[in-house]
């Protein structure tokens, strides 16, 4: 079983558990029982920006690993506007709208999934 996984099945079971700590404290214990998997160590010791960041917002509408993923998305995506924005600075009257603004929803849209 991946952690994903772990923390899957412990979410589904959520509800049934008291809203006293419990949730968090065996998410915690989890994490820190399995195995590596690839996860850098301030993930696995919850020091990440999942857990400083993101989770203060709510809880969480994508697991962990998303979450990142949509991370490196979002700072992908405002690399490419920066980008673009650059470019249209450096040639003004060449402005092609339709994909600045495709880029902006883009990163609209990631900015919102990764509460930024
Ligand atoms: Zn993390």
């Amino acid at each position: 079983m991946t952690l994903d996984e772990a923390i899957q099945r412990l979410e589904d079971m959520r509800a049934s558990i008291p809203d006293n700590g419990v949730y968090d404290e065996l998410t915690a214990i989890i994490r820190l029982i399995t195995p590596d998997e690839g996860w850098p160590q301030e993930c696995r010791e919850e020091r990440c920006s999942y857990f400083t960041h993101y989770l203060r917002y709510g809880p969480p509408d994508l697991p962990h690993a998303a979450y990142h993923a949509a991370e490196r998305e979002c700072d992908e995506a405002q690399k490419q506007y920066e980008e673009y924005c650059s470019a249209e600075d450096a040639f003004p009257g060449v402005t092609v709208t339709a994909t600045k603004e495709r880029l902006a929803r883009r990163v609209l849209r990631l900015e919102k999934e990764v509460r930024a």
